[in-house]
């Protein structure tokens, strides 16, 4: 049998990226709407930084506009309330997304319930999670979102699909299972207290691993043909005092028996910027009572 093929979910982004900027474009010469994002990083993690960074420079790039705000470690929780408070009630913000992990003293719950459900590009608000659940229009987490169009890459068609999802969490496992029922895959739900793992996955036509176990799933969990989507990030020492990153699945395996399969890095990672920046282009929409620009219309 043939090798896999590579997801390239780089190459996926940009074009993703490219019609944003498309759609921002029509909305400045028809609607004067330019859509606004505002994140806000509390502390000073590196990996946190460098997100921030480049979640700023891409909306500049897509021609909307940026507002960050750094904030010191310290921050109470009723100073960042506040700020939030400021941004849900500011006209050109259309998006709000408070960088997580947050310092300990500040509970990210409460955080996130204070966000204006309709700028809540992150799609964490418990309201979303509501209306993506029982099918009305919502803002969807990024993560999963860009798990779909990649798994579409290399699948026009998803319907009558066996989807298998290891991780059941609030922002991957769980809204991405909705959106695969959407898609009418019949979704399995998987995860540490699941029996038998290996042949749970090994039913999957399209296999979807979001744990956080390097290389957990292994190649003979795959199924002859499969579309596997990586979504773990770990960071693994080499043995050389170095570190890389590797995704949940062991890419070597998996290649020789998935018929798609996307890399860790450049596969769901690049994807999840390009969906918040659709998610800030649909949010200035749904705010502002205009329909989607055709460019995002699919996504
Ligand atoms: P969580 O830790 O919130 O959830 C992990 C899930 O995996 C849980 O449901 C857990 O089960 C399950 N799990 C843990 N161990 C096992 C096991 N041995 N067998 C089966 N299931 C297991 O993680 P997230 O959903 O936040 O993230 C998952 C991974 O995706 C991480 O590596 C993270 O870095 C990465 N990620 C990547 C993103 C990207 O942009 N590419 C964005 C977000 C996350 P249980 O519920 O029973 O504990």
């Amino acid at each position: 049998m043939s090798e896999a093929t590579i997801i390239d979910g780089k190459a996926l982004a940009a074009r993703v990226q490219e019609r944003v900027r498309a759609a921002v474009e029509e909305l400045r010469e028809r609607h004067g709407l330019v859509p606004g994002l505002a994140v806000v990083l509390v502390g000073d993690d590196p990996a946190s930084r460098v997100y921030v960074r480049n979640k700023g420079r891409r909306t500049v790039e897509a021609g909307m506009k940026s507002f960050e705000y750094h904030l010191p470690a310290d921050t109470t929780e009723e100073a960042l309330l506040e700020r939030i408070a400021r941004l849900n009630a500011a006209s050109e913000v259309h998006g709000i997304l408070v960088q997580l992990p947050l310092p300990e003293q500040i509970n990210p719950q409460r955080v996130i319930d204070a966000i204006d459900p309709d700028k809540d590009v992150d799609g964490f608000h418990v309201i979303n999670a509501g209306r993506l659940a029982v099918g009305r229009p919502a803002l969807v987490p990024c993560t999963p979102l860009g798990c779909v169009l990649l798994a579409r890459q290399a699948r026009a068609d998803l319907e009558g699909l066996e989807a298998v999802i290891i991780g059941r969490s609030n922002i991957v496992g769980k809204p991405l299972a909705q959106l695969l029922l959407r898609e009418n895959c019949t979704v399995t739900i998987a995860h540490s207290r699941t029996r038998d793992l290996p042949r749970v996955a090994h039913r999957a036509d399209v296999l979807v691993a979001a744990v956080g176990r390097p290389r957990l799933v292994r190649g003979d969990w795959i199924k002859p043909g499969a579309t596997v989507i990586d979504v773990g990030i770990n960071r693994v020492e080499t043995g050389d005092g170095k570190a890389r990153l590797v995704g949940d699945v062991a890419f070597d395996e998996a290649k020789a028996v998935a018929g798609a399969i996307t890399p860790v890095p450049g596969g769901v990672g690049p994807m999840t910027i390009a969906m918040l920046l659709t998610n800030a282009v649909k949010a200035a929409c749904m705010q502002r009572g205009i329909a989607l620009p055709r460019a995002l219309e699919d996504l």
